[in-house]
């Protein structure tokens, strides 16, 4: 099949030209290894849909195996040149955008009754799940726990924040060292006793039904709370905050939504964070783009800018970075149903990290470093005395 559908120009899954600086292809492929046919990267996706369009091929379960192998990273997005990216501008530019296409299948086969595949299916149900609300499958009131501690949240305010579930539920060290970081400063923010899922999980799967309960209840939710910024943490929860809900929707948000380093580079730039006098050398720490921050959002600039502002510290970047950024391989949805696959994307971008001499990872997605982490644990001993991973909010405490 593979074979016949080579009619493309395939820099989708072969435009790696160092002399240049471009390390852009797909990391599904890559991770494939030997074993990457052509529906593992763009051209034969492309292709497969072409034949679905034309009926040669059904819409099926066995396709959706392959569908799903896919992070959404929007790499193919910036390599291909029927769209439009900063390397390549053409007057054809902006025909296609691979992501929203790839989004587009996965709706049809959930809409056909081939998809979810089994584990995105528990997600979801643990999702609309009245008595979780959350993927994870926890009860929802360990989703408010975290926060029990802090005399600075509010029930209202204009300023509110959106936890979401990955943080509260598996990393809430990182959500308590934001709210230290923000209490030294006095700011107060208000935060929701009854915030549900954003419903990202099942965008990525494309059922997008589930998700429009989910986003009623959250904007109904914050407007009564006085929202007048909503700002959350989490790269996913970011994307589907400001992106997808207007999009669904099919009008404005009644409050501006930020991500936290919006909310950071502030705060730094008024001194109000307290660091602790920094001595010795420079500390060498290299950063991760979330490919939901990055790519899809086009948030680049402003966690650079918190990073510089850290006392002590000397920022460098790996050879693929910002547009060119490799994906962590967890988005997706690829880390729940594939976590193989997600891993051995991750450890190419962990050798990346330890190329730059770097001593620290840092990054602003519990995602990613839920699967960057797991492949430091998988990589062994020598990796991790090479280098620490850490998000940019417990970094900053680090520093407190
Ligand atoms: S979105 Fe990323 S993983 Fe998916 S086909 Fe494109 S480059 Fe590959
Ligand atoms: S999807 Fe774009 S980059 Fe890939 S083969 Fe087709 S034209 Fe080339």
């Amino acid at each position: 099949m593979c074979l016949k559908l080579q009619k493309g120009c395939g820099d989708c899954g072969y435009a790696i030209r160092p002399a240049v600086g471009r390390f852009l292809t797909c990391p599904v492929k890559e991770a494939k290894g030997e074993a990457a046919f052509e529906i593992f990267f763009a051209r034969g996706r492309m292709g497969v849909l072409k034949s679905i369009l034309e009926e040669k091929i059904p819409l099926s379960k066995d396709l959706a195996e392959f569908v799903y192998q896919c992070s959404e990273c929007g790499n193919c997005n910036e390599v291909c040149h029927q769209t439009q990216n900063e390397n390549i501008v053409l007057n054809t530019s902006k025909w296609i955008d691979h992501v929203e296409v790839w989004n587009a299948l996965r709706k049809d086969l959930v809409e056909e009754g081939f998809a979810p595949l089994d584990k995105h299916a528990k997600l979801i149900e643990y999702m609309n799940n009245p008595d979780m609300r959350n993927p994870y499958g926890e009860e929802k009131a360990k989703k408010i726990e975290w926060f029990s501690e802090f005399s600075n949240v509010k029930d209202k305010g204009d300023l509110v924040f959106y936890a979401g579930c990955t943080y509260p539920l598996r990393q809430s060290i990182t959500l308590k060292n934001m709210m230290k970081i923000l209490q030294a400063s006095g700011k107060e923010i208000a935060i929701s006793r009854d915030e549900w899922c954003c419903g990202s999980v099942s965008l990525r799967i494309g059922d997008e039904k589930a998700v429009m309960e989910n986003l009623n209840h959250n904007i109904e939710e914050f407007k009564k709370m006085g929202a007048k910024t909503l700002f959350t943490a989490c790269a996913g929860c970011y994307r589907t905050l400001k992106k997808d809900y207007p999009e669904l929707l099919g009008e404005e948000l009644p409050f501006e939504v930020k991500h936290v380093t919006e909310i950071l580079i502030d705060m730094l730039k008024n001194n109000e964070i307290p660091f602790k006098a920094e001595e010795g050398d420079l500390l060498k720490v290299t950063y991760h783009d979330p490919c939901h921050l990055g790519r899809h959002m086009d948030l680049y600039d402003i966690p650079r800018e918190v990073i510089y502002k850290i006392p002590g510290i000397e920022l460098i970047e790996m050879k693929r970075t910002r547009k060119n950024a490799w994906c962590c391989g967890a988005g997706g949805g690829v880390k729940s149903q594939f976590p193989e696959l997600a891993i051995d994307i991750a450890k190419d971008r962990i050798m990346e990290a330890i190329e730059t001499d770097a001593k620290v990872l840092l990054t602003s997605c519990p995602f990613c470093d839920t699967n960057l982490s797991d492949a430091i644990k998988e990589m062994g001993p020598e990796v991790q005395d090479k280098i620490q991973l850490m998000d940019i909010i417990d970094f900053i405490a680090s520093k407190m």
